[in-house]
This record gives C-alpha cells, sequence and structure tokens, in this order.
C-alpha cells in the first residue's frame, strides 16, 4: 500500500502549471500575477484639485477670515474632465471641481464651503497654504515604478489600480482548466425521476465546485454507464482543451470497474493506507493527466481535498497552496484503524474539535455540516477526550 504522501507526490508530479498569458482585468480576478507590474504612467497624471472650490493664488487671499473675506473675479469654471489648457491669473479665481486639473499659476484650492459659492465674484472667507487641496502628479503613483508583484494574488484593489494606470490586461497563471467526470450505471441526474436500484448522482457537481473553490475551471462531462468502451469515448469526446481530468467510481476491487478496466495501461491503479480513500489511480490519458477518485461521495471529496486541491493550486501559482493546518483538543474520544491515516470529518470551534458522524465513506449529511477534517495518524488507534489532533481548516 502507498503512504498518504507518496501519493500526494505522485499526483503533485502530474499536474502541471500553463504558461502565462494576458487576461482580461475582469478575467484576473483570484489569479496570481505571473510578472511584474511596472507603472507605464505616474497618478494623479497631472495635478488636480482635491475638493470642490476655486483654485487661487494664495498669496491673494493671505488676509481673508470670516470677519475680513477677500473678494475676487471668477475667470473660469472648470468641471472634471475639461481638458483645454487653463492660466489662472494673479487677482482672480477659477471655480474648479474635485479630479480637475489646476490650472497653471495657481497655488492653491479654497473649498466651496469656504466660500458664498458665487460663480461671478466669489467671497472667500479663510486662507490657505500654498500647495492645501492640490493632488500632485505622481504622489501616489511615480511613472516606472514596480507596482504589483509576481506572485501576488490579484485581488478587486489591483484590478483598480491596474485600470487606473490604463492596463487592460495582466500576465498571470492562468486557471487549470479540469474536467470532472462520474461513472456508475446506478446514476441518474438530480431532478429526473429514480428507478429502484438507482441514486442520485452527486459526486460530479461537487468536485466541480470544490475545482471552483480552488480557483480552477471546472467542466462536468456527462456521467459514463459502467461500460468501457463507452467510458472511453467519452473521455476522448470532452477532455478537449483540459489540463486535468478526475473521474469518481469504478476504481475499487469489485467487477464491473469501469475506470481500471478502461485505462489499466494508462493509470497505475493503488491502494493508499487512508480512510476514507483507499482506491486510487494516477496517470495520464494522450497526455493529459487523469485522478481517479473513488465512487463513495465522502472518499471523493476527502480525496480531493487530500491529492488533488493543493497541486491544482500550486499550479495557478499560488504560494499558499494548503489549506491552514493547526491542531485542535479533542472533545471525545476516537478509534482510529491502525495502518491507516484517517481523516475524519470535523467541526472545529476555538481551539476544540469534535468528529462529526460516522467514518463510512458514504455519510455525505455530515460532510456537508463539517468545517475540518482531522487527520489521524496511522499508528494511532485510540485517542482520549482532550487529546491534541491536527486539523484541516476548511472553512
Ligand atoms: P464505486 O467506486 O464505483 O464502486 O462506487 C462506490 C459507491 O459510491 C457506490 O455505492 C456508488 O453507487 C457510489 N457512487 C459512485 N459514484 C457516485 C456518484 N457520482 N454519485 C453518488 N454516488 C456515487
Ligand atoms: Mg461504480
Amino acid at each position: 500500500m502507498r503512504t498518504v504522501e507518496e501519493h500526494q507526490r505522485i499526483v503533485a508530479g502530474l499536474i502541471k502549471s500553463r504558461a502565462a498569458q494576458q487576461l482580461s482585468l475582469a478575467d484576473s480576478l483570484g489569479l496570481v500575477l505571473a510578472a511584474d507590474v511596472v507603472a507605464p504612467l505616474s497618478l494623479p497624471g497631472f495635478d488636480n484639485s482635491a475638493m470642490d472650490g476655486y483654485a487661487v493664488v494664495a498669496d491673494d487671499i493671505a488676509t481673508a477670515s470670516a470677519d475680513t473675506p477677500v473678494r475676487l473675479p471668477v475667470a473660469e469654471d472648470i468641471p472634471a474632465g475639461r481638458t483645454d489648457p487653463l492660466t489662472l491669473k494673479p487677482g482672480t479665481a477659477h471655480r474648479i471641481m474635485t479630479g480637475a486639473p489646476v490650472p497653471s499659476g495657481a497655488t492653491a484650492v479654497v473649498p466651496v464651503e469656504a466660500t458664498d459659492g458665487a460663480t461671478d465674484t466669489v467671497t472667500i472667507r479663510a486662507a490657505v497654504r500654498d500647495g492645501q487641496h492640490i493632488r500632485r502628479a505622481g504622489e501616489d503613483v511615480t511613472a516606472g515604478t514596480t507596482v504589483l508583484r509576481a506572485g501576488q494574488v490579484i485581488t478587486p484593489a489591483a484590478l483598480g489600480l491596474a485600470a487606473a494606470l490604463g492596463l487592460a490586461t495582466l500576465p498571470v497563471l492562468p486557471r487549470q482548466r479540469v474536467l470532472v467526470m462520474s461513472t456508475g450505471t446506478e446514476l441518474v441526474a438530480p431532478g429526473t425521476e429514480l428507478q429502484p436500484g438507482q441514486i442520485y448522482e452527486s459526486n460530479a457537481v461537487m468536485l466541480a465546485a470544490a475545482v471552483r473553490d480552488a480557483g480552477a475551471q471546472a467542466t462536468v462531462a456527462p456521467m459514463s454507464a459502467d461500460d468501457v468502451d463507452a467510458f472511453r469515448a467519452a473521455l476522448a469526446e470532452h477532455a478537449t482543451d483540459t489540463d486535468l481530468i478526475i473521474t469518481t467510481g469504478g476504481v475499487s476491487a469489485g467487477a464491473y470497474e469501469v475506470v481500471k478496466d478502461a485505462l489499466s495501461d494508462q493509470v497505475e491503479f493503488v491502494k493508499v493506507a487512508m480512510q476514507p480513500g483507499m482506491p486510487q489511480g494516477a496517470g495520464a490519458v494522450d497526455g493529459v493527466p487523469i485522478i481517479t477518485l473513488p465512487g463513495n461521495p465522502v472518499s471523493a471529496l476527502v480525496s480531493f481535498e487530500v491529492f488533488v486541491r493543493s497541486p491544482l493550486r500550486a499550479a495557478m501559482g499560488h504560494a499558499e497552496a494548503h489549506r491552514p493546518r493547526r491542531t485542535a483538543q479533542l472533545t471525545e474520544d476516537l478509534t482510529s484503524p491502525r495502518g491507516k491515516r484517517q481523516f475524519r470529518r470535523g467541526v472545529l470551534t476555538g481551539d476544540t474539535v469534535s468528529s462529526y458522524g460516522p467514518p463510512a465513506s458514504h455519510h455525505l449529511r455530515w460532510l456537508a455540516s463539517a468545517n475540518c477534517l482531522l487527520e489521524i495518524g496511522e499508528d494511532i488507534t485510540e485517542l482520549a477526550a482532550g487529546a491534541t489532533v491536527p486539523v484541516w481548516d476548511l472553512s
């Protein structure tokens, strides 16, 4: 039997980064920058007003106060977006709005609140310092400065900065394109009628969501019956423009193990010393990496967490590819099988953790309300309440 770490290494070795691409800002959120971003221009691009008010020569209104207001003729009106170059003559004012270019010759802006707001001759009731209420060109960003670093995760604010710099695209490590395909003749799609012996397919929607939650792109192929030819044909049809295939089911020890039967020459089928999730497979089909997960829904999702999620994120450049790991105090006694790494579903509350639901791999209900996985070592067969256990924080 393979250890968890051995199989993790093999899966990680299969999943490769795509070449960096320039993607639109809208498509870049959450992706990792593939190169530094250097500002092509300065921000602000020109001296502009920080207030709605009046551009003036500060010396002209040095004596202005509520008791001794200064009156200046208003020579121009400058809304934001006015583009013609303007010059302020001493002894005059220009009415100016926030973000509008400060006329040459002006040394400060008086906020409208310190005036009567007039458009012909303005009465000013307060003095201003030289430079006051003017945002200087380049005070935020100087052209040529590196403003975003390769390896950084692109946030809404990073997108705002890129757009402010006039960039329409960013160099990113693109999303991995993952095809999810479930197998099983007993499966029918939710929303259709169930015949005796049939069950609703639940792995594909769950794993596709887990793939998207990891930041990758998921496509769900129609589920395949346990028929080798049909399965092979479906794979060939759907695994185009795909970086990774994830299948579920058909890999254990019974008969009609369709994935095993169809891919035994391209995929290594192994047992991993873990519970749930013992039957696993990894390989490549026509050059596309494939991870074949077991069919039990809990096994499938736990296996995805343990083997696929981190390398998938690492391939997209995420430095923090792993779920946060920590320890917590167990609230009850537990037993665990010798020789297997057990991943129990748990509820983490502060520094304590309770195991949640039975360990068996078909108890999806408990998984849906768990917020962590307890990782119980191969040698451990019993844990007493109060013991310290490693947990993977899924929240
Ligand atoms: P298998 O790994 O194909 O032997 O399946 C193991 C168990 O998981 C069986 O009880 C299957 O019916 C169930 N199962 C397999 N695939 C799915 C699926 N996509 N959705 C729900 N249950 C599944
Ligand atoms: Mg099956």
